[in-house]
């Protein structure tokens, strides 16, 4: 057996979606695992939507993912790699045109004169006998001197594809045995328009042919095409790859995942702040299973383990609590040095939006990593967990001041005693978690307050919110002469409040 090749061949009309990035995967893994080769393809042959930024969007974020591929294009609009290359569809018309002429040398293929109004109307009429669409045959038998005629006449010919009738059957490496009956194929397909731009069908058969694809991966919306497909290789006299439908990825009301109901662009994910260990992890799990308990997995570790046996047949949902989780798990795997680079650039988008004043320096946060680290769901809700660091002044609502077991003038009560306290017992020096703390609780006890009423109180004075990391390690991080300028400039605001009243 020769070793495996297999290939991703996005179309460059959208940005990475999750499910190509999915499909990608799992042949980069599989290509890992066997020793294989990995191809990249850009199917380009839409000219009207696709563009270079959208390819530029896919190659890049499956290098965020890790993901390398063995031959194809690097960069956007950069140049290929590989002993089959170009890569891109639209430098290949030469051998698709060489291919459809000798489909049509055969009369595997012939052209097609059938006027758009023509197929309009034959699709009306199958829709009133309730009969599926599919292509009458009008052209099928055309002589050569009918050809010519209609040639002469200018008539744009499109070549289709003779279905024969047949029953395709084939082993998919994870449906098992699929059999589908080619009188459910539409009838003969067209393969080259008749401007002259070949079609998917076509071209994506042609260039695995080439590219000498061994397997092909790819989602089960391709199911239906499969036959298609292997009518297209046979026709071509190439050897038929073996296939692999991947099961869908639904939205948790098991539909077809879809953007109008989740989210499914990677550089989504990617601007929230999920880490691409956590994604890859992620979707490696959507319809495979390792067979063990294990969940958390390195691309390497699963490139060690992938096989297509364990790639499930039903539809994968796709949890989004399951991909937090998995993200909170792998953010709390990286270095404190790791982590604070990540952070950096989500520290100054939140400075360009105006959330923060300032982007602390690395040293600043370098002691934070303790109280955050285990906190953040993504490296983008870092703003929301500890932005109030970086504010010079926090947002008060008054009415959060007040804690709901309090009435204000309590609140203003205990404001003013725990800045009392505060300054009284706990010097610059001993500004620390341990030292802050006893005075605080002893101060609560003393004035018959509940502690969390109290605590709640000064978290929402000097933070501007009700949940940050612990409230003592918070007051640590502001140093006290914010602390006791934030509890000043809220007690104000309380008073400014009772006096209104
Ligand atoms: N360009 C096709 C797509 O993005 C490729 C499908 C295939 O893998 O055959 O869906």
């Amino acid at each position: 057996m020769p070793a495996p090749r297999v290939r991703i061949a996005p179309s460059p009309t959208g940005p990475l979606h999750i499910g190509t990035a999915r499909t990608a995967l799992f042949n980069y893994l599989y290509a890992r695992r066997t020793g294989g080769t990995f191809v990249l393809r850009l199917e380009d042959t839409d000219v009207v939507r696709s563009t270079v930024g959208f390819e530029a969007d896919i190659l890049d974020q499956l290098h965020w993912l890790g993901l390398t591929w063995d031959e194809g294009p690097d960069a956007a609009g950069g140049d290929d790699r590989g002993p089959f290359a170009p890569y891109r569809q639209m430098q290949r018309l030469d051998s698709y045109a060489a291919a459809a002429a000798d489909l049509l040398a055969r009369d595997l293929a012939y052209p097609c004169f059938c006027t758009p109004d023509e197929l309009e109307a034959d699709r009306k009429a199958s829709e009133a006998a309730h009969l599926p669409p599919k292509y009458i045959g009008r052209c099928s038998a055309l002589t050569v001197d009918e050809r010519a005629d209609r040639v002469a006449k200018g008539l744009p010919g499109a070549l289709r594809f003779r279905v024969r009738a047949d029953k395709i059957r084939f082993d998919d490496l994870v449906r098992g045995e699929v059999e589908i009956d080619t009188a459910n194929l539409g009838g003969d397909f067209v393969i080259v328009r008749g401007n002259g731009t070949p079609l998917y069908h076509f071209t994506v058969v042609v260039d695995d042919a080439a590219m000498e694809i061994t397997h092909i991966i790819r989602g089960e919306d391709h199911l239906s095409n499969t036959p298609k497909h292997i009518l297209l290789f046979q026709a071509l006299g190439h050897e038929v790859p073996k296939f692999a439908h991947l099961p869908l990825i639904l939205n948790p009301d098991r539909t077809k995942m879809s953007k109008r109901k989740s989210q499914t662009a990677i550089a989504d994910y990617r601007a929230q702040g999920f880490v691409p260990e956590a994604m890859v992890n992620f979707l490696s799990l959507l319809g495979w299973s390792i067979g063990t308990e294990e969940e958390i997995l390195t691309l390497d570790e699963l490139a060690g383990r992938f096989d297509l046996e364990h790639v499930q047949k039903g539809g994968a949902v796709f949890d989004k609590d399951r991909l937090e989780w998995l993200n909170g798990q792998w953010i709390r795997k990286l270095s404190s040095e790791e982590l604070i680079e990540r952070l950096l650039p989500f520290l100054e988008a939140d400075r360009q939006a105006g959330r923060i004043d300032r982007v602390p320096a690395p040293e600043e946060l370098r002691p934070l990593v303790p109280i955050i680290q285990e906190r953040l769901p993504t490296l983008g809700a870092i703003g929301e967990l500890i932005g109030f660091l970086w504010v010079d002044h926090v947002t008060l609502d008054p009415s959060m001041l007040v804690p709901k077991r309090w009435d204000r003038a309590t609140a203003l009560a205990g404001l003013r005693a725990a800045r009392e306290t505060i300054n009284d017992s706990v010097g610059a020096v001993t500004f620390e978690a341990d030292a802050l703390e006893p005075p605080m609780r002893a101060l609560a006890e003393s004035s018959g307050w509940k502690a969390g009423d109290l605590f709640m109180a000064i978290r929402v004075a000097v933070t501007g919110r009700t949940a940050t990391p612990p409230l003592f390690d918070s007051l640590v991080a502001l140093g006290r002469d914010r602390v006791l300028e934030r509890l000043d400039a809220a007690i104000s605001t309380l008073a400014g409040v009772e006096d209104a009243a």
